[in-house]
């Protein structure tokens, strides 16, 4: 069986977008990664778990492959294809690895030009310590996910691997969970299987079923454990739902859970109106109604990526990855 690779007009489109490619696989360079290296700032992950933006590398081993079409996502949803990933068509992670770092290479290859561009921090960039597999698609449909994982934890400068999911694949997450990246989200956009059936618009029929699985799984994975919940004014935060929120949280029993505005950005704006982006003073007060609800604490914020985090008062773990 060959290879799977992501059709030539969208990897012509991607490339274009400033994106590497190498068969089912994506790299970019995020734009806090590109802040840090002109020293304009990092990203919230940084505040909150002392990742180092600069070293980031971020990528997907299924980049165009989702299971979802969600709403509120910037990307164009026409890239997304709902497809499993047989093991003998998907590279193995070495060879993601090698490729995209290359492709990531040439991608930051221009910054020694700029005259903006910390000269050390670019050194250091071009050996990632820190691994963001959330990029774009779902990365559990990538059936080498916990080799993957294991591959880059036993990399000489790896610090963290952190796995974005949206839950669809809980075979995978099963899989995971004797392998399990330093940090895991599952993301929550929903309070309850009607509004999830209208913003992440499932493309399996019982996608609902399928994450409420997940979420079983996730609850008892020996790792650090995220829920991302996505806020979307006048659609999933209003108070009514704070009680079907509290549900799922307990439930998942996450360590940490981060309330995130939906930003209005990308091909977003085609399905969504400036108006349903919260303020972050809107995630900041519906954290405090999470907080009265749940037990968890209000920890940390950051303004400019309007999120905010709460950890878990029953099972603390320590805030920065050692
Ligand atoms: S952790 Fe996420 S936000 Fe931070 S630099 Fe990496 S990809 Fe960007």
């Amino acid at each position: 069986m060959s290879k799977l690779r992501i059709e030539p007009k969208i990897e012509k489109q991607l490339r274009n977008a400033k994106y590497g490619v190498h068969n089912h696989s994506a790299v970019q360079i995020c734009t806090w990664t590109k802040k840090s290296l002109h020293n304009e700032g990092f990203c919230y992950k940084q505040k909150f778990y002392g990742i180092d933006t600069h070293r980031c590398m971020e990528f997907s081993p299924s980049a165009v492959f989702c299971g979802y079409n969600c709403i509120f996502c910037w990307r164009p949803m026409e890239f997304m294809r709902f497809r499993g990933m047989e093991a003998d068509e998907a590279d193995d992670p070495r060879e993601i690895y090698e490729r995209l770092l290359e492709e990531r290479r040439k991608l930051l290859s221009g910054f020694p030009g700029d005259g903006k561009t910390d000269m050390k921090k670019h050194e250091e960039s071009l050996k990632p310590n820190h691994f963001a597999i959330s990029l774009s698609g779902e990365p559990t449909i990538y059936p080498k996910l916990p080799e993957l994982v294991e591959f880059l934890k036993n990399l000489p400068e790896t610090r963290s691997v952190f796995i974005v999911t949206n839950g669809q694949e809980p075979e995978m997450m099963a899989k995971l969970s004797k392998s399990p990246p330093t940090q895991l989200y599952l993301s929550v956009n929903a309070p309850n299987q009607m509004l999830f059936e209208m913003i992440n618009r499932p493309s399996s029929e019982n996608g609902w079923e399928r994450f409420l699985r997940s979420l079983g799984i996730f609850s008892k994975m020996e790792t650090r454990r995220i829920l991302r919940l996505t806020m979307i004014r006048g659609m999933n935060m209003d108070p009514p739902y704070i009680k079907q929120y509290a549900d799922l949280i307990q439930k998942a029993n996450p360590h940490f859970i981060e309330v995130k505005a939906y930003m209005w950005i990308g091909f977003s704006r085609n399905r969504l109106r400036e108006r349903n982006m919260p303020s972050h003073e809107d995630i900041r007060n519906f954290s405090k109604e999470i907080e009265k609800i749940t037990g968890f604490k209000i920890l940390d914020e950051k303004e400019d990526s309007r999120v905010v985090l709460l950890a878990n008062e029953k099972e603390k773990i320590g805030k920065f990855i050692k």
